[in-house]
């Protein structure tokens, strides 16, 4: 079993020093709980273990995007890996910093791209021809210089579930080392832009260390190479994607992964940036749900939550395992179960055949759903999404309201 951020002392269940079983009492259920401690832990482990390149961390904000959560990681002094407008404006809320931002995503807006370069982010992370020529422009428009990266596709298999991952050929993302090399070439000219970087990030998930090392060596082949056309990169964004052990997977350690890192980049003199967002926050939370009935039958049983796949994709959409446990300990015999939610469909389940002992009403606690938990749900079947809960020390907070049904339909309205 992966280590979890619940642990247990004189038979009760506890999270920092918060009994479990009182969060589910006092804010209801399904309920998404994270912990201060473990944030501000593993960001400070993740710095430290990089300590020799002394790398910029920007937070992948699409993993878990709450403002106070955020807000922690600002205050630690982390920069943030953004993917929409949307997710510019939270950082802003939640009072970081906008000249620690990169930019990423294949399909940037003209609207998000003018916010960016109003707030003078980082570097945009380029995914192609047609998004660098939008930057000139809008950037020219604006009377400002807008600092880009390209984000090149190394085309390296990093092992993991097709749907997350990124830096083969075939997929979306970013272009060729040799493309990289013609839009380096162009944004040397275009009088709006300034070279800054180079980026990539291969896939998510990751438990090997050697496609890390494979794609980083690429990269700074590139950018060696790109010296001799005149071309100075400053920094070098290794992407994220370093995985967790949800089930028995061994995953590198940061220190793996970053004195990998440090190997490649030898004495280069390079400021480099790093994007995780997984590693960072996916075991400082969990998603509480309550048992609302069991149905037992001849070849399955089945313990139906209140939780469902609207609130936790990963298993319907990536067949992914979260390691779920009972909270309230009794001794009736263990019985495999399928845990499945309300919603109406076969995959809106969150794990099979699973060995619990447990009965009507149990509290059950789904682990490591830090990351891609909350930012992920939706609204399918006119379900509120989940509150979120920060536990700090003896005292818990609201860091988003459970929804109502009149936040549901506030936009909807019926003809005339
Ligand atoms: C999703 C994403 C990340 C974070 O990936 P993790 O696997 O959560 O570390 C970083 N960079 C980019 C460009 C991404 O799309």
């Amino acid at each position: 079993m992966s280590k979890s951020m619940i642990y247990s002392k004189k038979g009760a269940f506890l999270i920092e020093n918060v009994p479990v079983k009182k969060l589910a009492d006092e804010y209801g259920t399904p309920a998404y709980v994270y912990s201060k401690k473990i944030i501000e832990d593993t960001f400070i482990n993740f710095k430290k273990s990089f300590i020799k390149l002394n790398p910029l961390v920007c937070f992948a904000v699409k993993a878990n995007s709450n403002i106070a959560i955020l807000n922690l990681l600002a205050k630690q002094g982390a920069g943030f890996d953004i993917v929409s407008g949307g997710e510019l404006k939270r950082v802003i809320a939640a009072k970081g910093d906008p000249k620690k931002l990169v930019f990423s995503g294949i399909g940037k807006s003209i609207e998000e791209i003018g916010l960016a370069i109003s707030h003078d982010i980082l570097a945009f992370n380029v995914e192609s021809e047609g998004e660098l020529y939008r930057i000139q422009s809008i950037a020219k428009s604006l009377n400002k210089k807008a600092a880009i990266s390209i984000r090149v596709n190394p085309n390296v298999d990093a092992k993991t579930h097709p749907y997350i991952s990124t830096g083969l050929k075939d997929n979306k993302f970013g272009v060729d080392e040799k493309k990289s090399i013609e839009l380096y070439l162009l944004a040397k000219n275009l009088d709006s832009i300034v070279i800054k970087g180079i980026d990539c990030h291969i896939g998510s998930q990751i438990t090997e260390i050697n496609p890390f090392i494979d794609s980083a060596k690429k990269l700074v082949a590139l950018i060696d190479h790109l010296k001799t056309l005149d071309i100075n990169i400053e920094h070098f964004d290794i992407g994220g994607g370093l995985g967790i052990n949800y089930k028995d997977e061994l995953p590198p350690s940061f220190s793996d992964y970053a004195d990998a890192i440090n190997q490649v980049i030898g004495n280069r003199k390079l400021k480099i940036i790093v994007e995780p967002g997984r590693s960072l926050i996916a075991k400082a939370g969990v998603l509480l749900t309550s048992i609302e009935y069991i149905k037992e039958g001849n070849s399955k049983n089945f313990a139906i939550v209140d939780a469902a796949m609207n609130d936790l994709m990963r298993p319907s959409l990536y067949d992914a395992y979260h390691e779920i446990i009972n909270i309230i300990s009794h001794n009736l015999d263990k019985k495999e179960y399928d845990i499945v939610g309300p919603v109406c469909e076969t995959g809106d389940f969150f794990g099979k055949n699973r060995l619990l002992s447990i009965k009507n009403k149990d509290l059950l606690a789904i682990l490591d759903t830090g990351a891609y938990g909350m930012s992920m749900s939706s609204n399918y079947n006119t379900r509120p999404r989940s509150v979120e809960i920060l536990v700090d020390n003896e005292k818990s907070h609201i860091i988003r309201e459970r929804e109502t049904f009149e936040h549901l339909i506030s936009g909807e309205s019926i003809l005339p």
